[in-house]
């Protein structure tokens, strides 16, 4: 069989990187093999993500790229997946003339079949379908082909919370939880390919497990992970305050794998807000949640995410998402100015706030933020950390990044150390979002 060259584009979440790295396994298994240009590319895809407008409107300028090289080759495939491809179905076929398959966010199973049907009949393929609690990992083969010694593993799918601003519902379906076999089987062949730390995907971890009869919970999960042999560090994302159940609380701190980092979305420091937004929680339980992880972990480091300007939020209320986020001291936040999203109740909330407020207030929240995280920085100055060395840094010179457990980026001058490695580094300098260290021989 002729070799065939493929290039994935991807856009969005850690979850749309980890769903290319699994195409690309079936691609590889059909004797396709990655390039880096997509101009020596027989089959082009792009992974998209619909949540924000931004990543939307990337994704159609890439393939506006891609019809120009398929007018000078016109045997190229060209394809597109993730959450645009969910939510536009059919209709980007009708849109894109060039385009030659879509495929939905729970059908990745299907693309042997879609490229069987290409090659033979040159038609065009949509596979879209989102029923029904299927797990679309289920199916395809696992042939792990780590790029560094961190590696994410999706172990779930989908969302029932249907927060009133968010696409993912509609565009990832309802809530599928992996096989907790199939992850430690993936995770096991992860670390006899050197892999030193595993992240777990779903945009509802804490939830993993509950609506499947028989299955392990989260906590269940992370102890059977805690037993792999080779694997050093886990970590997860993304965990919804409400599910934060004293039993995973108490998971940090007792785990020796899981790394001391949660990333807790806040979303909005107004009551009100949270209520609009349909995010099950108050903003006085969330901070009793804080308070519980701190007691249980005080090591432990707190990113989040906001949205500021959300349909009627007033000047008051973006003051109480201030005042949050002064109490609570983030690690990093991730912040956005909300923007309406098709389906979602909030679009038809009102009044919308202007843009340059939306500006003025994310500019004010960012400003916050940056102090928070300088202050937070500063106090590594002098201490020591175990570092998980991930290769050279993009300063070059002989140096070396990596991450703490706490999820802080690291450099540090050491030519000689293996990408994959343990080791300790003492502190010497904050910068803006990482630090600079120096390695601690023992
Ligand atoms: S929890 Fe809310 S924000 Fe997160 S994926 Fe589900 S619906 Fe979206």
């Amino acid at each position: 069989m002729d070799l065939k060259r493929f290039f994935i584009q991807t856009f969005g979440c850690q979850m749309n990187v980890y769903d290319s790295e699994r195409i690309a396994q079936v691609l590889t298994a059909r004797n396709y093999r990655p390039v880096d240009d997509p101009a020596r590319a027989d089959l082009i895809l792009v992974n998209t993500c619909s949540v924000r407008e931004k990543p939307e409107e990337k994704a159609y300028s890439a393939l506006g790229r891609f019809r120009a090289l398929k007018r000078k080759k016109p045997g190229l495939l060209i394809g597109v997946a993730g959450c645009v491809a969910q939510q536009e179905g059919e209709g980007l076929l009708a849109r894109l003339p060039f385009l030659d398959f879509v495929l939905g966010t729970k059908e990745l199973r299907k693309i042997p079949e879609i490229l069987d049907n290409l090659e033979r009949t040159a038609g065009r393929a949509c596979a879209i379908a989102l029923d029904g609690r299927i797990d679309p990992y289920r199916e395809l083969p696992l042939f792990p082909a780590p790029s560094g010694p961190s590696a994410f593993v999706s172990i779930m799918q989908g969302c029932d919370n249907f927060c009133s601003f968010c696409l993912v519902p509609f565009v990832r379906g309802r809530e599928v939880s992996r096989r907790s076999r199939d992850i430690r089987e993936e995770i096991g062949a992860l670390s006899e390919k050197g892999v030193k730390e595993v992240t777990l995907l779903g945009q509802n971890v804490n939830s993993y497990g509950l609506r499947t009869p028989g299955e392990l919970d989260f906590v269940g999960l992370l102890e059977s992970i805690e037993k792999i042999p080779g694997m050093k560090r886990i970590r997860f994302t993304t965990s919804h305050p409400k599910d934060l159940s004293p039993g995973l609380i108490g998971a940090f701190g007792r785990l020796s794998k899981l790394c001391e980092h949660i990333h807790l979305p806040l979303q909005s420091g107004s009551n009100r807000i949270l209520g609009l937004m349909n995010r099950g929680y108050t903003k006085e339980e969330y901070l009793e949640r804080v308070e519980r992880l701190r007691t249980a972990c005080p090591e432990i480091s707190i990113t989040t995410d906001l949205i500021v300007g959300f349909p009627g939020e007033e000047e008051k209320e973006f003051q109480e998402t201030l005042e949050m986020v002064e109490r609570i001291q983030f690690e990093e936040m991730f912040s956005f100015r909300y923007s309406d999203r098709p389906r979602t109740r909030a679009l038809t909330f009102g009044p919308k706030i202007p843009e340059d407020s939306k500006q003025r207030r994310l500019a004010e929240l960012q400003a916050l933020q940056r102090g928070i995280t300088q202050r937070r920085y500063k106090a590594w100055e002098g201490r020591e950390a175990e570092i998980l060395v991930e290769g050279p840094s993009k300063a070059g010179g002989g140096e070396k990044t990596g991450r703490t457990r706490g999820n802080h980026i690291v450099n540090f001058p050491g030519a000689s150390v293996a990408a994959g490695s343990l080791v300790r580094v003492r502190i010497q300098m904050a910068l803006a979002h990482s630090l600079r260290g120096e390695l601690l021989t023992d």
